[in-house]
């Protein structure tokens, strides 16, 4: 078999090999994020059927026109249990079946296992079409880039407008809504908006507090057809404290740093070493509580990680965050994080927003 030209299809035959070395004869993929990946198909409720001989991805008589438009595959619109149909397509039509194991639940197990009947075999894939993802090819890093660069543009367009009376949730709604005006479908995650000792909380949820005098968090994220980006800049209401400065620049070393370590080969818990060492000669190696970083593409985390304990090597290709952060609880934190591609020489950065602290008159 020749590799197929078009993108998806191109997909599908490398998991085609893969389930050849894993001596499949097809696959049942589930996992929405992966079954667009393979099909284009966009809905909430769609499962791929993938042999050497066909592919057909079955879903509800909701997506019959959708699933039509977008998927270079064949469709199959069932009514009543989308899984009930598939169980009847896959009965008798294959000897050895895999099927995402951490992606199904239980019941869906057992039961795939009795329909396919007494001499098919149900294999456990895990992460087959997750490590297809993670390199990404010149079509699917130009996608990031675009979606990156909204992201940045739309940071821009409002982090200037940023008063000490307006609240979080105001902030992220208007960043969220200038991601749409620009194209976005929307954010890839719940942006952000952390103010004061708010921004120790690395996952802080925006609420009514108002962003007052002191230091901003933004985490915020575009998703653009479906291709996501990641990106965090700290926002300064009034002039900063000595203690912040030292802070930010501390955060901003460590990020360079890890920055530096990236390129093809390098193992990942390298880069994740390099700004904890930056930490440490500050004191602040206790305060970064969470790893340096982790792939994006049509998933917000997807694999390499870039932590300690990470056994991944960055590769050509990938795309990934470096995200150094320190959090001072009742205080204040920091965070700076940029999406960037992994190239043979280092890391091209896709966030195009200046990292020096944006400091607003109060
Ligand atoms: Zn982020
Ligand atoms: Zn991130």
């Amino acid at each position: 078999m020749t590799r197929p030209t078009d993108a998806r299809a191109g997909r599908r035959h490398e998991l085609l090999k893969a389930l050849s070395e894993l001596r499949c004869d097809a696959a049942l993929v589930a996992h929405l994020p992966n079954v667009r990946y393979l099909t284009g198909f966009t809905g909430s409720n769609g499962i791929l059927f993938l042999s050497p001989g066909s592919a057909i991805l079955f879903t509800d008589p909701r997506y019959d026109l959708q699933a039509h438009e977008e998927c270079d595959c064949r469709v199959r619109i069932v009514r009543g249990s989308t899984w009930e149909g598939v169980w009847k397509h896959v009965a008798g039509r294959c000897r050895r079946l895999a099927m995402e194991a951490d992606r199904v639940s239980h019941e869906v197990w057992q039961e795939t296992a009795r329909r396919l009947g007494r001499k098919a075999k149900l294999a456990a894939s895990r992460g087959l079409v997750e490590k297809l993802r993670r390199v990404k090819s010149t079509e699917e890093a130009d996608a990031i880039r675009a979606s990156a660069r909204l992201c940045a543009e739309a940071f821009l367009e409002t982090a200037r407008q940023l008063r000490p009376e307006m609240s979080e949730r105001d902030a992220a709604a208007e960043l969220d809504y200038r991601m749409r005006r620009l194209g976005a479908e929307g954010p890839a995650f719940e942006t952000i908006v952390a103010a004061g000792a708010r921004a120790a909380l690395p996952h802080a949820r925006p609420g009514d507090a108002k962003l007052g005098r002191g230091p901003v968090l933004i985490d915020m994220g575009a998703n653009v057809s479906g291709w996501m980006s990641d990106m965090t800049r700290m926002v300064h209401l009034g002039p900063p404290s000595r203690g912040f400065l030292r802070l930010f620049r501390a955060v901003r070393r460590a990020q360079e740093a890890a920055l530096a370590e990236v390129r093809a080969g390098v193992p990942a818990r390298k880069v994740d070493a390099a700004a904890r060492r930056v930490l440490k000669a500050e004191g602040l190696a206790g305060y970064f509580t969470h790893s340096t970083g982790h792939g994006v593409g049509l998933e917000i985390h997807e694999a390499p990680r870039l932590g300690a304990k990470s056994d991944d090597v960055l590769e050509a290709g990938m795309v990934v965050t470096v995200e150094p952060g320190v959090y001072l609880a009742g205080t204040a934190g920091v965070r700076i994080e940029d999406t960037v591609l992994v190239t043979e020489s280092g890391a091209e950065i896709l966030t195009p927003v200046g990292k020096d602290l944006l400091v607003l008159p109060s």
